[in-house]
Protein backbone atom coordinates (compact mmCIF):
# COMPACT_ATOMS: atom_id res chain seq x y z
CA UNK A 1 0.00 0.00 0.00
CA UNK A 2 0.81 3.52 -0.39
CA UNK A 3 -0.23 7.13 -0.17
CA UNK A 4 -0.19 10.54 -2.07
CA UNK A 5 -1.89 13.39 -1.31
CA UNK A 6 -4.47 15.15 -3.88
CA UNK A 7 -5.94 18.83 -2.96
CA UNK A 8 -9.10 19.50 -4.81
CA UNK A 9 -8.08 23.00 -6.21
CA UNK A 10 -10.23 26.38 -5.53
CA UNK A 11 -11.15 26.21 -9.36
CA UNK A 12 -13.35 22.82 -8.52
CA UNK A 13 -14.50 23.67 -5.16
CA UNK A 14 -15.72 27.03 -6.35
CA UNK A 15 -17.99 25.21 -9.56
CA UNK A 16 -19.42 22.67 -7.20
CA UNK A 17 -17.03 19.26 -8.67
CA UNK A 18 -15.90 17.95 -4.58
CA UNK A 19 -18.18 15.01 -4.81
CA UNK A 20 -17.72 14.25 -8.57
CA UNK A 21 -14.03 14.41 -7.75
CA UNK A 22 -13.97 12.29 -4.38
CA UNK A 23 -15.91 9.67 -6.75
CA UNK A 24 -13.24 8.70 -9.05
CA UNK A 25 -11.07 8.50 -5.85
CA UNK A 26 -13.10 6.10 -4.16
CA UNK A 27 -14.32 4.03 -7.04
CA UNK A 28 -10.69 3.52 -8.93
CA UNK A 29 -9.15 1.86 -5.35
CA UNK A 30 -8.04 4.90 -3.24
CA UNK A 31 -9.20 4.88 0.09
CA UNK A 32 -8.86 8.27 1.66
CA UNK A 33 -7.07 7.95 5.24
CA UNK A 34 -7.19 11.77 5.78
CA UNK A 35 -9.82 14.79 4.71
CA UNK A 36 -9.96 18.24 5.14
CA UNK A 37 -11.47 21.45 4.02
CA UNK A 38 -9.55 24.57 4.43
CA UNK A 39 -8.46 28.05 2.88
CA UNK A 40 -4.89 27.94 2.77
CA UNK A 41 -2.84 31.30 3.52
CA UNK A 42 -0.78 32.81 1.21
CA UNK A 43 2.46 31.84 2.76
CA UNK A 44 1.14 28.26 2.69
CA UNK A 45 0.28 28.14 -0.41
CA UNK A 46 3.99 29.38 -0.95
CA UNK A 47 4.88 26.67 1.50
CA UNK A 48 3.49 24.33 -0.28
CA UNK A 49 4.53 25.03 -3.96
CA UNK A 50 8.36 25.72 -2.31
CA UNK A 51 9.94 23.61 -5.00
CA UNK A 52 8.39 26.09 -7.44
CA UNK A 53 9.75 29.19 -6.29
CA UNK A 54 11.45 30.35 -9.28
CA UNK A 55 9.02 29.68 -11.64
CA UNK A 56 7.34 32.39 -13.78
CA UNK A 57 3.93 31.10 -12.65
CA UNK A 58 4.87 30.93 -8.59
CA UNK A 59 3.47 34.04 -7.63
CA UNK A 60 -0.05 33.81 -9.91
CA UNK A 61 0.02 29.75 -8.43
CA UNK A 62 -0.08 31.15 -5.33
CA UNK A 63 -2.92 33.60 -5.22
CA UNK A 64 -4.95 30.77 -7.19
CA UNK A 65 -4.28 28.49 -4.45
CA UNK A 66 -5.20 31.12 -1.69
CA UNK A 67 -8.20 32.36 -3.32
CA UNK A 68 -10.70 30.17 -2.23
CA UNK A 69 -11.22 27.06 0.32
CA UNK A 70 -9.81 23.27 -0.97
CA UNK A 71 -9.56 19.91 0.26
CA UNK A 72 -7.11 18.20 0.97
CA UNK A 73 -7.25 14.51 0.97
CA UNK A 74 -4.44 11.35 1.82
CA UNK A 75 -5.21 8.55 -0.70
CA UNK A 76 -3.90 5.12 -0.08
CA UNK A 77 -3.63 2.16 -2.30
CA UNK A 78 -1.88 0.02 -4.53
CA UNK A 79 0.74 2.27 -6.67
CA UNK A 80 -1.50 5.50 -5.04
CA UNK A 81 1.06 7.64 -6.50
CA UNK A 82 0.72 6.67 -10.20
CA UNK A 83 -2.77 5.62 -10.16
CA UNK A 84 -3.50 9.48 -8.65
CA UNK A 85 -1.68 10.63 -11.56
CA UNK A 86 -3.09 8.50 -14.17
CA UNK A 87 -6.48 10.02 -13.41
CA UNK A 88 -5.77 13.65 -12.92
CA UNK A 89 -4.07 13.34 -16.43
CA UNK A 90 -1.62 16.20 -17.97
CA UNK A 91 -1.09 19.45 -16.09
CA UNK A 92 -3.05 21.10 -19.13
CA UNK A 93 -6.39 20.33 -19.32
CA UNK A 94 -6.96 20.81 -22.74
CA UNK A 95 -3.85 18.18 -23.28
CA UNK A 96 -5.25 16.01 -20.60
CA UNK A 97 -6.48 12.12 -21.88
CA UNK A 98 -10.17 12.30 -21.88
CA UNK A 99 -12.19 11.42 -18.69
CA UNK A 100 -9.53 12.13 -16.68
CA UNK A 101 -10.16 14.44 -13.59
CA UNK A 102 -8.27 17.86 -15.32
CA UNK A 103 -9.85 16.72 -18.87
CA UNK A 104 -13.87 16.96 -17.15
CA UNK A 105 -13.55 19.83 -14.83
CA UNK A 106 -10.15 21.41 -15.18
CA UNK A 107 -10.22 25.09 -16.88
CA UNK A 108 -6.92 25.77 -17.58
CA UNK A 109 -2.85 25.18 -17.14
CA UNK A 110 -2.97 27.24 -14.11
CA UNK A 111 -6.73 26.21 -12.86
CA UNK A 112 -6.89 22.81 -13.22
CA UNK A 113 -8.85 21.34 -10.58
CA UNK A 114 -6.77 18.93 -8.93
CA UNK A 115 -2.78 18.46 -7.12
CA UNK A 116 -1.48 15.17 -7.37
CA UNK A 117 1.88 13.75 -5.74
CA UNK A 118 4.22 13.28 -8.74
CA UNK A 119 7.03 10.85 -6.34
CA UNK A 120 7.17 9.16 -2.64
CA UNK A 121 8.94 12.25 -1.67
CA UNK A 122 7.13 14.72 -2.13
CA UNK A 123 3.95 12.30 -1.24
CA UNK A 124 5.44 11.93 2.27
CA UNK A 125 6.43 15.84 2.46
CA UNK A 126 3.20 16.61 1.43
CA UNK A 127 0.83 14.37 3.46
CA UNK A 128 2.91 15.81 6.89
CA UNK A 129 2.17 19.31 5.42
CA UNK A 130 -1.53 19.18 6.23
CA UNK A 131 -1.96 15.87 8.35
CA UNK A 132 -0.82 14.89 11.76
CA UNK A 133 -1.06 11.62 13.07
CA UNK A 134 -4.25 11.77 15.02
CA UNK A 135 -5.71 13.75 11.57
CA UNK A 136 -5.52 10.29 9.73
CA UNK A 137 -7.70 7.31 10.31
CA UNK A 138 -4.39 4.55 10.03
N1 LIG B 1 1.21 25.63 -13.25
C1 LIG B 1 0.95 26.84 -13.87
N2 LIG B 1 1.57 27.11 -15.07
C2 LIG B 1 2.44 26.23 -15.66
C3 LIG B 1 2.71 25.02 -15.00
C4 LIG B 1 2.07 24.75 -13.80
O1 LIG B 1 0.18 27.65 -13.37
O2 LIG B 1 2.97 26.53 -16.74
C5 LIG B 1 0.54 25.34 -11.96
C6 LIG B 1 -0.57 24.29 -12.08
O3 LIG B 1 -1.61 24.62 -11.16
C7 LIG B 1 0.16 23.03 -11.67
C8 LIG B 1 1.07 23.55 -10.56
O4 LIG B 1 1.50 24.82 -11.05
O5 LIG B 1 -0.74 22.02 -11.24
C9 LIG B 1 2.29 22.72 -10.25
O6 LIG B 1 3.00 22.49 -11.45
P1 LIG B 1 3.58 21.06 -11.80
O7 LIG B 1 4.53 21.22 -12.94
O8 LIG B 1 4.09 20.39 -10.56
O9 LIG B 1 2.28 20.27 -12.37
P2 LIG B 1 1.44 19.07 -11.75
O10 LIG B 1 2.38 18.18 -10.98
O11 LIG B 1 0.39 19.70 -10.86
O12 LIG B 1 0.83 18.38 -12.94
MG1 LIG C 1 3.72 18.66 -9.48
Amino acid sequence: MERTLAIVKPDAVAKGFIGEIIKRYETNGLGIVGMKMLRLTREEAEGFYYVHRERPFFKSLVDFMSSCPVVVLALEGDGAIKKNRDLMGATDPSKAAKDTIRNLFGTNIERNAVHGSDSKDSAAFEIAYFFNRLEMIR
